[in-house]
């Protein structure tokens, strides 16, 4: 069944009008995220909502009519989590995009979910001020993406996930109720902290209509290097060596051979493309005997070469060259990414291991990273004229989850569940957590209508 019924349609056109589409080809463009190859349905309909009234509007007569609603941003994500279930209305949240406020003096600034990440840190640059959360889809996913997600980005080995830059929320919840948590004071501690609860939620628990998010000062100055080295282990040990040293780069990133050809290929920039891993790293605070102590740090790791950007100019290239990294593996074939975290401690370990997996299952695995978190992207490659490709790369996916778990990790370190990860999550979480995680959803959302399906299952 997709389609949805002519009163409930009636209804929602009654305040929503045009907003309503039920047009079959835009509906298809709204059927899934950036993970192609995770299950998805087609929506009933796909409404754009432009205030938290038609938000409320949206969820009341989904209620009414007992019809899943389907919060979506940009639909960056990689795990299916904004993925369409038959039936549904697809709640797109891209034009609530309007930047509320922007308060120098208490660093906040307040938003509606739609704005796009580099919106918000544009704006907040022009007063002195930055937005440090920044995922690789900085350009193009929405700030109620990320917060539902709780992305990460590049600069998380520094500043941290963007849950710890969400101050407060506006949720309308499933009952078409309007929940305001969280603050605008730089500390508060009254209550349950219900602002943490939805972030990272993946639409499950309420829909976001309204983020106060914490902004920082800009940065002093980024200086930043590139280390080759002639195996992956050797980079993960340079890892290790730099945290244990105490030093706080505000980037450290790793990509592997098979990525820095790819790269090289979709956009020539002179990359080292013998290497079998690149390690790059940056500091923001203006210490060039910073940048120059990870640097020694990676030559007595092992690294053969070690380039200090000579401007920020080149920094920055290096930084777009990590950044084409997604796009770069799409012409390799359909890609599934895996996101597992591990301490750091055990990142060599972990390079080493996933280079075994693909091996073993005859998949082409391509590595990227924030390596200073240990959060770990492998892409596996499925091959396009292979018709046994796909299965392989599911065998070596959750042999790569059940590697993450046994070193101490976890199955998502920013992407989030989804539907692509939720077996694993049960995995991890276990029985006790899953009986917790279903307590809240039934809480909040007893009838199941926000975004079903999605990081756990329901019985029955
Ligand atoms: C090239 C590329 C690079 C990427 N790099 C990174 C990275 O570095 N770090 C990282 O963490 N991720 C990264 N991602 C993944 C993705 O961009 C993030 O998960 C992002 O936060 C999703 O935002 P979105 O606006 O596209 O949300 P969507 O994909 O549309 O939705 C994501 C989830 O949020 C829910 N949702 C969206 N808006 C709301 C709302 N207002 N209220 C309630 N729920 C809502 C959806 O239901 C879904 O569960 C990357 C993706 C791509 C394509």
């Amino acid at each position: 069944m997709t389609g949805i019924a002519t009163a409930a349609l009636d209804q929602l056109r009654e305040r929503l009008g045009d907003a309503v589409v039920t047009d079959v080809d835009v509906m298809a463009a709204y059927a899934h995220d950036e993970a192609d190859l995770v299950e998805h349905g087609q929506p009933g309909c796909v409404v754009h909502a432009r205030s938290t009234e038609d938000v409320r509007h949206v969820v009341r007569v989904a209620g009414q009519y007992g019809i899943p609603v389907v919060p979506q941003g940009a639909l960056t994500g990689l795990a299916g989590a904004a993925n369409a279930v038959d039936g549904c209305i697809a709640l797109s949240l891209r034009r609530m995009d309007r930047i509320l406020e922007i308060d120098r003096i208490n660093r906040i600034a307040v938003v509606q979910p739609g704005v796009i990440n580099k919106a918000v840190s544009t704006a907040a640059g022009e007063l002195g001020l930055r937005y440090p959360p920044d995922p690789g889809s900085w350009e193009s996913s929405t700030i109620g993406g990320n917060v539902s997600t709780n992305a990460g980005g590049m600069c998380c080995v520094k500043y941290g996930v963007t849950s710890e830059y969400v101050l407060g929320l506006e949720v309308v919840l499933a009952d078409g109720e309007v929940l305001r948590t969280g603050r605008r004071t730089a500390k508060g501690v009254a209550g349950y902290d219900l602002t943490k609860l939805f972030v990272g939620s993946e639409g499950t628990l309420g829909v976001i209509t309204e983020i106060t998010l914490a902004l920082r000062p800009v940065s002093e100055g980024v200086l930043s290097l590139a280390a080759v080295f002639e195996d992956t282990v050797s980079a993960g040990a340079a890892v290790s060596a730099i945290v244990a040293d105490g030093r706080t780069p505000s980037l450290l990133e790793i990509m592997d051979n098979t990525l820095i050809r790819a790269i090289e290929a979709y956009r020539p920039m002179d990359l080292p493309v013998d290497a079998a891993a690149l390690l790059l790293a940056a500091v923001d605070d203006g210490s060039s005997a910073q940048l120059e102590r990870i640097a020694q740090l990676c030559t007595a790791a092992g690294a053969s070469e070690v380039h200090v950007a000579s401007d920020p100019v080149e920094g920055e290239m290096l930084l777009a060259a990590r950044r084409l990294a997604h796009p770069a593996m799409e012409r390799l074939g359909k890609i599934i990414v895996d996101d597992i975290a591990v301490p750091r401690s055990a990142l060599a370990e972990l390079l080493d291991s996933t280079q075994r997996i693909g091996e073993k299952y005859q998949v082409r695995v391509a590595m990227v990273g924030h390596a200073g978190d240990g959060n770990m992207h492998p892409n596996l490659i499925v091959d396009r004229d292979d018709p046994d490709s796909h299965r392989r790369c599911m065998l070596a996916f959750d042999a790569i989850m059940q590697l993450g778990l046994d070193l101490g990790g976890t199955c998502t370190g920013e992407h989030g569940v989804g539907t692509l990860k939720k077996g694993w999550l049960a995995t991890e979480i276990g029985p006790i957590g899953l009986r917790t995680h279903r307590a809240i959803k039934a809480a909040l959302d007893p009838a199941g209508i926000l975004n079903p399906g999605k990081v756990f299952e329901i019985p029955g």
